[in-house]
């Protein structure tokens, strides 16, 4: 399961109400041989995203009418598989982020951004979503296998159960996101969470697994705000 040498043609679904921004990320799609449709309104980018599903979905928070938030969730809801979701959303607005986030987006974006990164994301999130089958994740040279639970990197099978590999997982998941403290402590002890530190002890056994007998590490701390994978590692 390699990275394809070409990069694959996408199918990008633009859901943004800023016609100057419609046109230039159009025009830079369109110019690299991917295909783009718009829709300049929550609820027809909803109704167009469930009749001819993308390979992306590039939704705006801030839109006219139903916001991103919202179509995002009823995507959820509503579609017959699983859609990437990336969210654009303006600066300083990070309670917005996290909230896209428990409503189901997979990356996103702060305005303003430069085009390029909005396309080498959405290139990724295609990718994750289209590499293998439904129970195999490859991130770089990672490779879980959801159905065996056995994750390996570089084809060498990591010693790594319980808590530890629920967290790669999560963070297989999320990639090319970070996933948040707050996300692993919620997702790993929805109950009650332990006290002091617990998720230290587990993101070290992670570490020696993952990390220690490769000359990169994969696992990122990304400072004020969580961690995540480096596929590049
Ligand atoms: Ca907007």
């Amino acid at each position: 399961m390699n990275t394809p040498a070409k990069s694959p043609t996408l199918r990008v679904l633009l859901v943004e109400d800023s016609l100057a921004l419609r046109q230039s990320l159009g025009a830079l799609f369109e110019s690299r041989g991917h295909q783009i449709d718009f829709a300049a309104d929550g609820r027809s980018g909803l109704a167009l995203a469930l009749s001819e599903p993308p390979d992306v979905l590039v939704l705006d928070l801030g839109l006219p009418g139903m916001d991103g938030l919202r179509v995002c969730q009823a995507l959820r809801e509503q579609a017959d598989r699983h859609i990437p979701i990336l969210m654009l959303t303006a600066r300083d607005q990070v309670e917005d982020k996290l909230a896209g986030f428990t409503a189901g987006a997979d990356d996103y974006l702060v305005k303003p951004f430069a085009a390029e990164e909005l396309m080498a994301r959405c290139l990724a999130l295609s990718q994750r979503h289209r590499v293998g089958n439904a129970y195999r994740l490859q991130i770089g040279s990672l490779c879980i296998d959801r159905r065996s639970g056995i994750a390996s990197r570089a084809g060498q099978a990591l010693d790594l159960q319980g808590i530890p590999l629920k967290i790669l997982r999560m963070l297989a998941e999320s990639w090319p996101r970070a996933v948040t403290r707050s996300e692993l402590l919620r997702e790993l002890w929805p109950d009650e969470v332990p006290a002091s530190d617990p998720l230290r002890s587990h993101l070290y056994l992670l570490r020696q697994a993952l990390d220690r007998p490769f000359e990169k590490p994969m696992l990122r701390t990304v400072h004020g705000i969580g961690f995540a994978l480096d596929e590049r590692a």
